[in-house]
């Protein structure tokens, strides 16, 4: 058996994360394929997406009413003649001109005759017979949106790296995309450790506990971008847990949860040195979830070597997350997330916490950075959140009528009752 990891390696909360994010920026995705539109949503875009021509195309009117010369209007009312009308989608090459004193009646979307320089909605106008009353006065360009004021042609309007959402799909269907280059799916391995934990199929006895890690985990990775590989529970014993190891490193990212802890059958430090691997930290100050490790493996030790378009890494990272079912929740959020996004391909973005007004006075000890479970409620811009009144870092179903986490500064014992705090969303 090889020594002991190096000792520990304690980091705040900060210093982890940008640890964390200084690593993740120097991974790639492992691949790229093609979709079609609607199959890309949520998946990442891994191609820019450019105009194929200037949008709007043509002078576009934005509202229903007349098109007409400013100058024209510049006392009210003013008297218009009618010369015709131009719908959306009507004739292309309508020889429709507006001269002094004439108007052209005009849909929305729509192109802005030749010789208009304004719209006047329709609500500011009477009309009788082929004769237009203006009553508003309108400033040139007004309810026109210039051509190729959104975009000129080739410009770029979606950049690779981002999650292809309903807007995302919007402009690359308007540019005529029907299939999208998106990035392959990074493989993230799981592997749940415990002598105590069983398969949910199994009947537990009362000594032991179901395996919910895995798919809390499942269920964050896919939403962080990833394809989830699903291990079997490693005992607290040496020689599986190292075998299971090696599968695990075969994948893009290994997350191991439980067995970092202090006790005695807290294996999965000593079996990763084993790897030979490296400790980037073994705990950081938050609860819950302080005894996270984070570090990487040479590759050549079970791990197989990254595809051509990664840059060609020498190691395969991985997480010792710590097994209690919430520390293993925010864990993978705070410090896992990032590096999952980034083998995703997905472009990387700085954490941000919300604020809201604090319900009811919290204590706490100082020393940790606390993400605790809380229930964000109130409504529009009265945002108000209050602890999900959990018992402590193993209570899922706490965690699960929570829908954020309050955070409190390591500095803070009692934040009172209408304080403005921190708050992350789930
Ligand atoms: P550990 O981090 O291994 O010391 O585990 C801490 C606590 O989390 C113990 O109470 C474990 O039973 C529980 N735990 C560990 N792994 C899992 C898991 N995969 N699913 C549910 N609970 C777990
Ligand atoms: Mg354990």
């Amino acid at each position: 058996m090889q020594s002991a990891p190096q000792g520990p390696i304690i980091l705040t909360f900060e210093d982890a994360r940008h640890l964390v994010e200084r690593y993740a920026a120097t991974l790639c995705p492992r691949g790229k394929e093609l979709t079609q539109l609607l199959g890309g949503i949520g998946l990442i875009l891994a191609e820019p997406v450019s105009a194929d021509r200037d949008f709007p195309p043509f002078p576009r009117a934005a509202r229903d009413g007349y098109a007409v010369r400013a100058t024209d209007v510049e006392s009210i009312p003013a008297e218009l003649t009618v010369i015709g009308e131009i719908r959306a989608g009507g004739p292309e090459d309508s020889e429709i001109r507006v001269e002094s004193g004439q108007a052209v009646s005009i849909m929305t979307g729509a192109a802005s005759p030749p010789g208009a320089d304004a719209i006047v909605m329709v609500e500011h106008t009477s009309r009788k017979d082929n004769q237009v009353e203006i009553n508003k006065k309108i400033s040139a360009g007004e309810n026109i949106v210039p051509a190729g004021s959104e975009a000129k042609q080739s410009d770029r309007l979606l950049a690779p790296g981002m999650r292809l959402d309903h807007a995302a799909l919007a402009v690359a269907a308007s540019v005529g995309r029907t299939h999208l280059l998106v990035y392959s799916k990074p493989r993230i391995a799981i592997l749940a450790t415990g002598d105590e934990i069983v398969d949910i199929s199994a009947l537990p006895r009362r000594n032991q506990i179901r395996n919910s890690n895995t798919y809390s985990l499942a269920a964050q990775i896919q939403a962080a971008g990833g394809e989830p590989i699903l291990l079997p529970i490693a005992p607290d014993e040496p020689a599986r847990l190292r075998e299971l190891i090696v599968d695990g490193l075969e994948a893009d990212l290994l997350l191991i949860s439980g067995g970092v802890s202090m006790g005695k059958y807290d294996l999965v430090e000593q079996a990763l040195a084993e790897f030979n691997a490296e400790f980037f930290f073994t705990a950081v100050q938050v609860q819950p979830g302080r005894p996270t490790v984070f570090g990487q493996v040479p590759c050549g030790t079970g791990a197989l070597p990254r595809d051509e378009l990664s840059a060609p890494s020498k190691h395969k990272y991985f997480f010792g997350l710590p097994g209690n079912p919430v520390s293993t929740m925010v864990t993978f959020e705070l410090f896992a997330r990032p590096m999952v996004e980034a083998l995703a391909g997905i472009t990387p973005r700085k954490l941000v916490f919300f604020h809201a007004k604090l319900k009811s006075e919290i204590k706490t000890k100082t020393g940790l950075k606390r993400f605790l479970p809380a229930i964000l409620s109130g409504e529009f811009d009265q945002a108000e959140v209050e602890l999900a009144g959990w018992q402590g870092s193993g209570d899922i179903a706490a965690t699960a009528r929570a829908n954020c986490y309050i955070v409190i500064p390591p500095d803070r014992e009692k934040i009172l009752a209408g304080e403005w705090v921190p708050v992350m969303m789930r």
